[in-house]
């Protein structure tokens, strides 16, 4: 009852002005109280300006700072819930003698595009096809709107090199424990090796983990409310519906992140 009142009441709200804001959420706007069709029941919904980054999480209320010795510098957030989950990992891993250090975590569409559009420019040369282009930097960078990191659950550990994880690396002992432990506390390793099981979206990651009781749900919803044409905004973004980025990278991902 809750929601279907701000649903009426939102309703009549947009039907004065005919827009959608896809602004900075400064204050929770009239359309972020309208849960989507097809929410799941007793499961949080998110607004979609939030799954794809156009907020601030300086200011929502559900963000907290990370800082250190979690993370390699000030400033960092991340959701409330996802945060004391890796601060019960981070000293277990402690514990055992591992160190996890966040190295990036939330970021938003402005960040993202910024990102993306330093790579759109240093690529224009050697790879001047736009869907080509777009492909190449998709390796290993997600398009605005499309990336994980907008959610607040997506940390990245330690280094961004997937060698420094691997047996003889700096990192080996962090992504042992990792794979050994990380249920535990929520978090699964969204980037695995594309093969059969992962044929579409980026290469491997083993310094990206998610932290799945909110990601799952997000993703779901993400998939349910979001598409192709919504990818807009930055350089290049007209290659989103060709790509597939929805359906190739953002669903792309291990599929014991999706439960
Ligand atoms: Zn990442």
């Amino acid at each position: 009852m809750f929601f279907v009142g701000y649903f009426l009441a939102a309703l009549v709200v947009l039907a004065g002005c005919g827009t959608e804001s896809n602004g900075a959420r400064m204050v929770a706007a009239p359309e972020d109280t309208i849960p989507p069709v097809g929410a799941e029941p007793g499961v949080q919904s998110f607004p979609r300006n939030e799954l794809m980054g156009k907020f601030d999480p300086l200011r929502h209320s559900d963000f907290v700072p990370v800082g250190r010795p979690f993370a390699d510098r000030p400033g960092m957030l991340l959701r409330r819930e996802a945060f004391e989950a890796f601060r019960e990992m981070w000293e277990a891993a402690r514990q055992d003698s591992v160190s996890l250090k966040i190295i990036s975590s939330t970021r938003t569409f402005a960040q993202q595009k910024i990102i993306w559009e330093r790579k759109w420019a240093r690529l224009a040369a050697d790879t001047p096809d736009p869907g080509a282009r777009a492909l190449k930097i998709l390796e290993y960078s997600a398009m605005p709107g499309a990336s994980r990191h907008h959610w607040g659950t997506d940390i990245d550990l330690n280094d961004l090199n997937n060698p420094s994880f691997e047996p003889g690396g700096v990192h080996s002992k962090v992504y042992d424990w990792m794979q050994k432990n990380a249920y535990r506390f929520g978090f699964c390793q969204p980037y695995t090796p594309k093969g059969a099981e992962r044929p579409h979206g980026y290469n491997e990651e083993k310094w990206h983990w998610s932290y799945q009781p909110i990601a799952a749900p997000m993703l779901r919803q993400y998939a349910r409310d979001i598409e192709d044409n919504q990818i807009v905004g930055f350089l290049g973004a007209e290659t989103a519906g060709q790509i597939g980025i929805v359906g190739h990278y953002v669903l792309g991902i291990n599929a014991v992140c999706k439960q």
